[in-house]
């Protein structure tokens, strides 16, 4: 058989069977393991129950994890603070939008608001291409106006 590239890191290499997209390394391994994970627990919900009660009995015997977890990665928590405003604000967006389309009978409509003046700050940069990492971006809003 000949050589493919892997899914993961783009490298060529030999694959054992016509179904492996995937290289030997270990990150090209850990991201189709990720992959899998992903669809079995979007398909199967006997398995999203196994895992979900899983990590419950985990977290119970290992109290205080993610509380050490933010004080070790203050920049990770960041970032995750930063991507769940993000979804609440889509998903805040989402049941306006709905509401809206309810009352009025609009289907759909533009729900993004005027951003003015509140733009200044740090933002991360989140590639909605995978295995690319969120970049963190400084917008300072310049006083006047422009044509
Ligand atoms: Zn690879």
């Amino acid at each position: 058989m000949g050589q493919v590239p892997c899914s993961g890191c783009c490298t060529f290499f030999t694959p054992r069977n016509k179904a492996q997209n995937f290289c030997s390394e270990p990150g090209c391994q850990r991201i189709r393991k990720t992959l899998w994970q992903k669809q079995k627990l979007a398909t199967d919900s006997e398995y999203k129950e196994g895992q979900r009660l899983a990590q419950k009995k985990w977290l119970q015997n290992n109290p205080g994890y993610w509380k050490n977890y933010r004080r070790r990665n203050p920049e990770k928590t960041d970032r995750n603070r930063s991507l769940q405003k993000i979804r609440n604000m889509k998903h805040r967006q989402d049941q306006t939008v709905y509401k809206l389309s309810k009352t009025i009978g609009i289907a759909k409509m533009d729900a993004r608001k005027p951003i003015g003046h509140t733009l200044s700050g740090q933002y991360w940069l989140v590639p909605e291409v995978a295995k690319m990492d969120a970049v963190k971006i400084f917008i300072t809003a310049i006083p006047g106006r422009y044509p």
